[in-house]
């Protein structure tokens, strides 16, 4: 496959997926793969599994996909996260439940190893310095990672010896990479992106995940208001409705 759709952190916004399926366009040929967290905060969980599950996409767990499912205590969750993850348990079908629980904590494919969190702690670990990205291609060992958990897209590589992070603010940043150099990149999220701008994030990369390969980033806009009135209808802690508009 020589295309690829990567994104994280949907977190049951399905007006924001739907969004990025329709402005990515995946075709047969794409590989769609969505570093955890499908679930968790948002309103409508079975139907972003349900759409991915259409796109054949590969998932990962992410931690609020194990709290939803009874594979993680939620006790160190905050009260919102805690509250939300109960009530995503109780909305879930049976079979997207089961299906959550199998899912893998780890990927690989080409140069790339995939992950929620970090090779570290795939569920839990934040990756936000030079120096972790660092530490985790080591732990990983391999060339090139592709984390979410933050909901900050970000793009870390080591250029002369040394890693440098860079925050992607924009829309269509675009970054062309050989196939000596060591990577770490977050897509951000799509779901509940936390960088000040509202719009969804994601990634798509040209190549076949070895070798040379183009990194693109990507913000598209959504109804933010139809999730809004959604959590509010759910009985959802309204802060997690008001975040959404501000990208916090
Ligand atoms: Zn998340």
């Amino acid at each position: 496959m020589n295309k690829n759709l990567i994104m994280a952190d949907v977190h049951s916004n399905l007006t924001a997926l739907e969004a990025v399926l329709e402005h990515a366009d995946p075709d047969e040929e794409t590989r769609v793969i969505c570093l955890g967290d499908v679930v968790g905060y948002g309103p409508r969980p079975n139907e972003c599994l349900e759409l991915l599950e259409d796109q054949d996409a590969h998932l990962l767990m992410g931690n609020h996909d194990a709290a939803a499912c009874g594979e993680m205590d939620t006790s160190y969750f905050n009260p919102y996260a805690r509250k939300s993850a109960d009530w995503t348990a109780g909305e879930l079908t049976s079979p997207h439940r089961e299906r959550l629980r199998n899912l893998p904590d780890r990927i690989r494919t080409g140069d790339f190893g995939f992950y929620h969190g970090s090779p570290l702690e795939p569920l839990t670990e934040y990756i936000t310095t030079e120096r972790q990205a660092a530490s985790a291609l080591d732990a990983a060992q391999v060339n090139r990672l592709a984390v979410g958990h933050t909901h900050q897209p970000v793009l870390y590589r080591r250029d002369k010896g040394t890693y440098r992070g860079r925050p992607i603010s924009g829309e269509d940043e675009f970054f062309g990479v050989d196939s000596s150099t060591r990577l770490v990149m977050n897509p951000g999220s799509v779901g509940q992106p936390r960088d000040g701008d509202p719009r969804a994030s994601f990634v798509t990369v040209d190549g076949d995940l070895s070798g040379t390969v183009d990194l693109r980033w990507h913000r598209v806009p959504y109804d933010v208001q139809t999730t809004q009135s959604r959590i509010r209808s759910a009985g959802l802690p309204e802060p997690l409705a008001e975040r959404l508009e501000q990208g916090r």
